[in-house]
């Protein structure tokens, strides 16, 4: 048992699952004598946008010896209780609304319950530091019989996936930073196990599907032995979880320090007797790939700017293009350099990489520190314009991975790559709690290439990082055998726009800069209703433009709002935007060997 009454401890119940709502309390032991300050986060780490999740506590209140207190609003995430008697524990009670089917925040109703901590336990100011715990109580109820809990939070007595297993109950956690880093699931899921590297990792799978649990783990096992192996044994936690949530579409996955939570479409799951590898279920290994790397690269390896974390207002830093984009680039490598996909599928992942960061031409003008650093307001906040104004740090920054990595490869003869860039991120960071300066990538990559390759590449790399040029991604693939060439993705004629998704009514979702469409005046949001007098649907305009031959003018009707316009459009070249990469089918042994030491084969 605990030996001490903990300093801080919070209880969370069901309170009315059909109102989505979560009753939380937080008893201070010893509350500051001047008015304890409550505060609930304004983000979730890993996401980097500004949530306010104290939006959705419903009620509040405070009690002390068994008296109300009087509660004041600081500002729209703090709250000070007026000062208690002293050698007096205070409670703040509030009932936190979850209805929100996202990895990002909270979601309950009569199937299951999900929360991060960062959406429903509040920071008690001056006691952050300390040990904190936590009881999660066991609905009570017939409908509730059959439901378990899972986390990577350690329970007060044992540890997280010991025997005790799927327990309700008491929880501990080191300090505040930690209690929020643990999502937790309720209901009725599905647990398989595995083991990588002798450490125990579960999937836990909420939602109907048909997934074949075996193929999973065999796949998952291959895929978190190698990144384990990448870094180096031991790996970096005891327990692992995979928390997945399973609906009829969706996507979505957020990393943390023993576990990761995700989102998945049921389809992308892998079913008994499936043939060869589906792309759904590719895209979801990869996802599960990218969120377990990032137990290494965002959770251990920090930007300076994030240790600690100020969780009242945005954090800043350049770096996301090392932390989004290298994980984005090792996630799919992990696949074809443990053998769970082949060298042609991995080079079909990248060649849409390549074609994702082409196809806007917002690459020519955000560089991916600056995106990174605008991250808040920019990538996470996307509009219509954000094709021709924002550039990915996840692509362009998967693609400068790629491009450093070939570098190094082939300028030391493949004895050094970005694997020992990482391996020294690891040691000089991730194991020191040391957070990485603004330009410690660049330092790191000058001490791993050396006095010559090193200087040079460290130097390419600020270049490729804090510039808008594109990547000489062509020649440096050809020294490894690879070929990439770029071809239109249809012989439809180009207009310059990208409609909503739907088969139906032809919404402009994006309209590119310098095409026929903006120069023709339509703009986002404008409805195609005809072409030429004939009527448009979204899934008939491609069929129209095919009978049409580039530099032909066509009449475009458009709703704008209410009002109907007509547009004079001149149609364009088809555009060259779909990279294909493919081995070449001739090369030399240097590029051969080069490839091996790059892919495995
Ligand atoms: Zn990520």
């Amino acid at each position: 048992m605990p030996s001490a009454v903990p300093a801080v401890e919070y209880r969370i119940r069901l309170s009315n699952p059909g109102a989505h709502l979560f009753a939380v309390s937080c008893t201070v032991r010893a509350p500051d004598p001047a008015g304890q300050i409550f505060r609930l986060p304004a983000w979730i780490p890993g996401s980097y946008m500004i949530r306010d999740f104290a939006r959705n506590i419903v009620t509040l209140r405070a009690e002390c010896a068994g008296h109300a207190c009087a509660v004041e609003k600081l500002d729209k995430q703090s709250w000070r209780v007026a000062p208690t008697p002293a050698g007096e524990a205070l409670t703040l009670h509030y009932e936190v609304y979850a209805w929100d089917l996202s990895v990002r925040s909270a979601h309950l109703d009569d199937s299951h319950g999900f929360f991060n901590g960062t959406s429903v336990f509040v920071a008690v100011e001056g006691h952050t530091e300390a040990p904190c715990e936590v009881i999660i109580e066991r609905p009570e109820g017939a409908p509730f019989r059959g439901w378990r809990l899972i986390t990577a939070l350690p329970p007060a007595v044992g540890r997280a996936g010991g025997a005790a297993g799927c327990r309700f109950g008491r929880f501990r956690a080191r300090d505040y930073d930690e209690l929020i880093d643990h999502p937790v699931e309720m209901g009725e899921f599905t647990l398989a196990r595995f083991e990588a590297a002798g450490v125990p990792h579960d999937i836990a799978l909420t939602g109907r599907h048909d997934c074949d649990l075996d193929r999973l783990c065999a796949d998952l096992e291959r895929i978190c032995a190698w990144q384990i192996d990448l870094f180096g044994a031991p790996a970096p936690v005891d327990y692992y979880l995979f928390l997945t949530m399973v609906v009829g579409d969706g996507y979505g996955g957020l990393e943390h320090r023993a576990s990761t939570a995700l989102l998945c479409a049921r389809d992308e799951l892998p079913w008994k007797g499936m043939e060869g590898l589906p792309d759904g279920y590719k895209s979801f290994l990869g996802l599960c790939s990218h969120e377990y790397f990032h137990t290494w690269n965002v959770k251990r390896i920090k930007p300076a700017a994030f240790t600690p974390y100020d969780l009242t207002r945005e954090n800043h830093t350049r770096l996301l293009w090392a932390f989004e984009g290298f994980t984005s680039y090792y996630d799919d490598l992990a696949l074809v350099r443990s053998g769970v996909i082949g060298v042609e599928d991995y080079l079909g992942l990248l060649a849409k990489t390549v074609s994702n960061v082409m196809r806007g031409s917002g690459r020519l003008k955000q560089s991916v520190a600056d995106s990174s650093f605008d991250a808040w307001t920019k990538y996470y906040r996307q509009d219509e314009n954000a094709p021709n104004a924002v550039v990915s740090y996840y692509a362009k920054g998967a693609l400068i991975a790629l491009a450093l990595d070939l570098q190094l490869r082939a300028g030391s003869e493949g004895r050094c790559s970005l694997d020992d860039v990482m391996r020294k991120l690891w040691a000089d960071h991730g194991q020191t709690g040391v957070g990485v300066a603004e330009d410690g990538i660049y330092h790191a990559v000058r001490e791993v290439g050396g006095a010559v390759l090193g200087k040079r590449l460290a130097r390419w790399l600020q270049q490729a990082v804090e510039g808008t040029d594109d990547l000489p991604l062509e020649r440096l693939l050809k020294g490894f055998g690879v070929e990439l060439a770029v071809e239109p993705a249809s012989t439809a004629p180009g207009l310059g726009l990208k409609l909503a998704p739907g088969d139906s009514e032809a919404r402009i979702a994006n309209v590119y800069d310098g095409g026929p469409a903006q120069r023709a005046g339509l703009s986002a949001g404008d409805v195609l209703i005809a072409l030429d007098g004939l009527k448009l649907t979204a899934k008939g305009l491609e069929t129209q433009l095919k009978r049409r031959r580039p530099g032909d003018r066509v009449e475009l009707h458009a709703f704008r709002r209410d009002e109907l316009k007509v547009f004079q459009v001149e149609l364009a070249e088809p555009p060259a935007d779909k990279y294909v990469l493919k081995l070449a089918a001739r090369s030399g042994e240097r590029a051969v060997a080069l490839r091996k030491g790059w892919l495995g084969a």
